[in-house]
């Protein structure tokens, strides 16, 4: 029904074989879930989950925004992960 999903969690098929698939290369190649993010988001409500994100995705040597395909922060390259 357009306009009834906002995030994958309201579709009765959450979380699909699509969305698992990805979680699953992403957990594994990136250490992240978007199953547990979306989970979170559903728990916690978006404003609180995003608070979180950009603490957890912030350089902690330069405050840069450290990208999740990356291992190094794009702005100083401090290996992060
Ligand atoms: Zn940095």
């Amino acid at each position: 029904m357009p306009g009834k999903v906002r995030f994958c969690f309201h579709c009765d098929g959450f979380p699909c074989d699509r969305l698992g698939h990805l979680d699953k290369r992403y957990r594994t190649k990136y250490g992240m879930s978007m199953i547990d993010n979306l989970e979170r988001i559903k728990k916690v409500g978006i404003r609180q989950f995003i608070r979180h994100e950009k603490e957890k995705w912030t350089c902690p040597e330069c405050g840069g925004i450290l990208c999740v395909h990356e291992s190094q922060c794009l702005t100083c390259l401090n290996q992060w992960r």
